[in-house]
């Protein structure tokens, strides 16, 4: 299952995050999904509890944010925000047009705590 995967790569990054601020545990992960990174955010909500078992993160709550898909035009050079099926140039409507933001997964930020 590729979400699985994907959900076990993030807890490596999660802990490494962890471990380098001596963290006891991970409260918040907060990720990007956005609508063309071929992720889907549902899966992966179901196979993040799966991938946390057993890490440190195993009580965090799962935050996602889906993000929006922005383009840059080749031809005018204007951004706009665009829809993930059809990325047309809002200022000129062409379609030659270059993807700046929405295809990425990331993980934003984690919150966590440590002892003191
Ligand atoms: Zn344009």
């Amino acid at each position: 299952m590729h979400e699985l995967s994907v959900c076990l790569a993030l807890m490596q990054q999660v802990e490494t995050i962890a471990k380098q601020h001596n963290a006891t545990a991970v409260e918040q992960v907060y990720l990007k999904v956005g609508p063309l990174s071929g992720v889907e955010p549902n899966l992966i909500r179901k196979a993040y509890p799966l991938a946390a078992i057993g890490t440190i993160a195993e009580n965090a709550e799962l935050f996602i944010d889906d993000g929006e898909v922005i383009i840059c035009c080749t031809q005018c050079g204007s951004e706009s925000a665009a829809k993930p099926n059809r990325l047309l140039c809002a200022s000129c409507g062409d379609f030659r047009t270059r993807i700046i933001s929405g295809d990425e997964m990331i993980l934003e930020r984690v919150e966590l705590s440590t002892a003191h």
